[in-house]
């Protein structure tokens, strides 16, 4: 008789976890999700804040005043390149639009 009572608190146990395990997960999901929306809201505004923006900056290759795109490198580097420079370097160098 207790064998049984054993038994059925051990599956008990595992139903009550399997509901938690289940509830995490689909908790976990919707953050992320969410968090995606956010992410490429936040990036979206951003690119939108460089096409509106009426500042133009020096560029960091030429110097001349323009409308600049920011790239990072490899070493973590940033510099704001006009389209000319952009060109130039072409393929030479490896550069990530932030
Ligand atoms: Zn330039």
């Amino acid at each position: 008789m207790t064998v049984w009572l054993i038994v059925f608190i051990i599956l008990l146990l595992i139903g009550a976890a399997w509901i938690a395990i289940a509830i995490t997960k689909s908790s976990n999901s919707v953050r992320r999700r969410s968090n995606v929306i956010h992410l490429s809201q936040r990036r979206s505004s951003s690119i939108d804040s460089n096409i509106i923006a009426p500042g133009n900056q020096k560029c960091s290759r030429c110097n001349q005043v323009k409308k600049l795109i920011f790239y990072s490198n490899d070493g973590g580097h940033v510099a704001g390149l006009c389209k000319e420079c952009r060109k130039d370097i072409g393929d030479k160098q490896e550069l990530y639009p932030i």
